[in-house]
């Protein structure tokens, strides 16, 4: 009784620093339909966005041939990864960089966290945009400023949107997240709307943290960093997890320009003194995955062909059963909008994204996210859509073993992904009643 008392009192006591937030959105749906599947439900993974497929063999010869590998890395990265990075970068977006300018993190969200944990400024992010970036500001106590997007011009920003925020307080100082191709979208910006963008970041020395983590998902190989534009003023964000299947190794990357030294050297102070530098087998394989080759890009190619012909297969059984949605043009997300059945919707007691998710999955067995949270006004009856949950070996197996000039078709994606498809089904079933 007295050890209850005592365990109560010291809980009451607890001062915590997450100002109410909860576990992140991803995380928790992932944990949710685990549980759920361990019960026995039937359940559509369609919550957390993890690569479906494998980790390239190569990639993942070079982390059985490194497993010995136990010292502590310099906190900046391995140094023949950083040259590693900087030499993809270069090769695949014609930028500048050398090795010094790279940083190596477990994961580009923490990097992302101890960049806004160095820099005082507003963060200012379009909506909708990815679970973590408003969370991770609201803990370390930055403002965050949303920014309007329509949906008719695919929720991109607008560069009108960032200079009606930016020109009430010029000199404000201001880090922009853009993700392109985009989660929870899956669309991408193009060369002129980049360029549009960049010039007004310049005019207000906006710092660009560009988030390309899906850039190698391009499902036409058509990814064009906002970096080309504005080289001076933009941070590349990628990693291993989305196009090297490597969630799970936490793997993330920055590219800094020169003139944001300062800014690099104090995310450096800041990871010295929290993760110290990042697990060394796993770098020392990151260096196979930066350097490329012929087996890296055929296992991109074909993970593209299976993403893109998944996507148009999905959206056309959604469109059909009235849901209004685009095809992704990169990553793994599609992001439908129920709106056209809100009356019916509302008759079934559902008036607000969460309240539909929660409806969806308690009752199809469907994991969606909702809109609000990528910050979506509550009532707008968006959600976002990983279309992750197949066998991506599988799938990439067969896709390699079509003839040359094919393409996955429906018969292909019914054979390899039909779990996929049949809880898609479900969820258009659903939804027209
Ligand atoms: N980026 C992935 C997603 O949006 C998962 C990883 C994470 O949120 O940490 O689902």
């Amino acid at each position: 009784m007295a050890e209850n008392n005592a365990s109560a009192a010291i809980s009451q006591h607890l001062n915590l620093n997450v100002r109410g937030l909860s576990l992140s959105a991803t995380l928790a749906i992932n944990e949710r339909s685990a549980q759920l599947r361990k019960e026995g439900k039937k359940i559509y993974k369609f919550g957390l966005g993890q690569s479906p497929f494998p980790v390239p063999p190569s990639v993942e010869e070079a982390l059985k041939s490194n497993a010995h590998q136990k010292d502590y890395l310099p906190v900046k990265g391995l140094p023949e990864l950083c040259d590693a990075v900087a030499g993809y970068h270069n090769r695949t977006q014609f930028l500048d960089y050398s090795g010094e300018d790279i940083m190596i993190a477990p994961g580009s969200k923490e990097l992302m966290f101890l960049l806004q944990l160095v820099y005082y400024g507003d963060l200012v992010v379009p909506t909708p945009s990815w679970v973590s970036y408003a969370p991770q500001a609201h803990i370390v106590g930055r403002h965050v400023r949303w920014l309007k997007t329509k949906a008719e011009n695919g929720w991109r920003l607008e560069p009108d949107e960032l200079e009606k925020l930016c020109k009430v307080d010029p000199d404000r100082p201001r880090i922009l997240i853009l993700n392109y191709p985009s989660n929870p979208t899956g669309y991408t910006l193009s060369p002129g709307q980049l360029e549009a963008i960049a010039d007004v970041a310049r005019k207000y020395n906006c710092v660009i943290l560009s988030d390309e983590i899906y850039g190698e998902l391009h499902h036409d190989t058509g990814h064009v960093s906002i970096a080309r534009d504005y080289p001076e003023g933009t941070i590349i964000s990628s990693g291993l997890s989305k196009w090297c299947g490597a969630g799970g190794w936490r793997l993330g990357t920055f590219a800094f320009p020169p003139s944001l030294k300062k800014l690099q050297q104090a995310m450096s102070v800041a990871a010295s003194e929290t993760f110290t530098s990042t697990c060394a087998p796993i770098q020392y394989a990151a260096v196979r995955a930066f350097n490329g080759g012929i087996d890296i890009e055929e296992y991109l190619w074909h993970s593209r062909l299976v993403l893109k012909a998944l996507s148009a297969k999905i959206v056309r059984m959604m469109d059909e059963a009235g849901i209004e949605i685009g095809e992704a043009e990169g990553g793994f997300y599609l992001f439908p909008d129920f709106s056209k059945w809100r009356e019916t919707l509302a008759g079934r007691g559902i008036e607000t994204s969460e309240k539909l998710c929660e409806r969806i999955l308690e009752e199809t067995g469907v994991a969606l996210l909702p809109g609000s949270f990528f910050g979506r006004p509550e009532d707008e009856l968006t959600a976002r859509m990983a279309y992750v949950d197949f066998d991506g070996s599988r799938a990439l197996a067969a896709c390699k073993g079509l003839s040359p000039g094919q393409t996955p078709d429906d018969r292909f994606l019914e054979k390899h992904c039909a779990h996929l498809l049949e809880g898609v089904e479900k969820l258009c079933d659903w939804t027209t009643g």
